[in-house]
């Protein structure tokens, strides 16, 4: 199960509204999931398309909780593309006409015939905002894997119903985006504290949990890969180092050879052919005596001066080994 529809899952069964709530949610899934349909002379009839079988109860369950039906609202089940299904509700005229009045998305011309129209109520309260997130988010949502990255989206087909939730997530304190998308309009949250957020005022508390987790262990992760980084570039310095230091003292041998260099340079010389993939420091610890990290980092510098200086003179062939 996607991230997602786990998110998804758990908003469905948030339970407890307050009447103002139930209407505001309702309100979301209208504008979000809904398909209205006209019959002519004014009549109207409202349904909702969601392909997840948890957010079709939900609506249901709202729509129950917002005042008695008159008819049962129709059900029906769509077979589509790769075994997708797609649940449609059907409210009867009547219901339909009871519930958009009461959203103040129901407008009377001159004839006095309804029509359809933008939703006219405000919400003032903070409760009835979290609650249309809610619904907003189980109609048209979409919400990324934590693991992968954070954003949330959601998808309108017009701009002015993008605009009214843009709203009511600024007014909670989360700042969206809007933007289009293929015709659609789209608004979108981003970053892992604004999800975060976003998921706790919607009610989804255990996927917040859920993503703080994988948060604390993506962090982890990158430090660990910081210090893992960190280590592989020293190491590559240091096998660089001593591969210079190797070719210097190869070069020593060949011009003078390794005899002629004072004994410390020469024991050292040695030693460092003979470990390659030591560091330094170690060359020092088995030096008669004993040589400091310093001593031992003075010592190989005289080596590579030695050979930088053969190179130069390299057609004097009388070169005196400096003490
Ligand atoms: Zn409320």
């Amino acid at each position: 199960m996607s991230f997602s529809s786990q998110v998804k899952s758990e908003l469905a069964g948030v339970s407890g509204q307050s009447r103002c709530c139930v209407t505001a949610e309702l309100g979301a899934f209208i504008l979000g999931a809904g398909v209205i349909t006209l019959h002519g002379r004014g009549q109207i009839s409202l349904g909702f398309r969601t392909d997840s079988a948890a957010v079709l109860k939900r609506v249901l369950k709202l729509f129950n909780l917002s005042g008695a039906a008159y008819v049962r609202p129709r059900l029906m089940l769509k077979q589509r593309m790769a075994g997708h299904r797609q649940y449609h509700l059907l409210l009867s005229q009547r219901d339909s006409h009871r519930l958009l009045r009461e959203q103040g998305m129901l407008r009377q011309d001159e004839e006095g015939t309804e029509r359809f129209s933008a939703p006219s109520r405000v919400m003032r309260r903070n409760c009835c905002r979290r609650a249309y997130l809610r619904g907003a988010f189980l109609a048209s949502g979409y919400i990324f894997d934590p693991r992968r990255r954070y954003h949330a989206e959601w998808v309108y087909k017009d701009h002015a119903r993008a605009a009214r939730l843009k709203r009511v997530l600024l007014q909670l304190g989360l700042l969206a985006g809007l933007s289009e998308r293929r015709g659609d309009a789209l608004v979108t949250i981003k970053g892992g504290d604004q999800v975060s957020e976003l998921l706790k005022l919607m009610g989804a508390h255990l996927s917040v949990l859920s993503m703080e987790n994988s948060r604390a262990e993506k962090s982890l992760r990158e430090r660990a890969n910081r210090a893992v980084n960190c280590d592989a570039a020293n190491l590559g310095r240091q096998l660089s180092a001593a591969r210079e230091q190797i070719e210097a003292i190869e070069a020593l041998s060949r011009a003078i050879g390794l005899n002629s260099l004072p004994p410390r340079l020469s024991a050292l010389a040695r030693l460092r052919l003979s470990q390659p993939d030591a560091r330094l420091t170690d060359l020092g610890e088995q030096m008669e005596p004993r040589l400091s990290k310093s001593g031992i980092q003075h010592q190989m510098r005289k080596l590579l001066c030695m050979a930088k200086e053969l190179e130069h003179s390299a057609q004097s062939p009388a070169m005196e080994a400096p003490q």
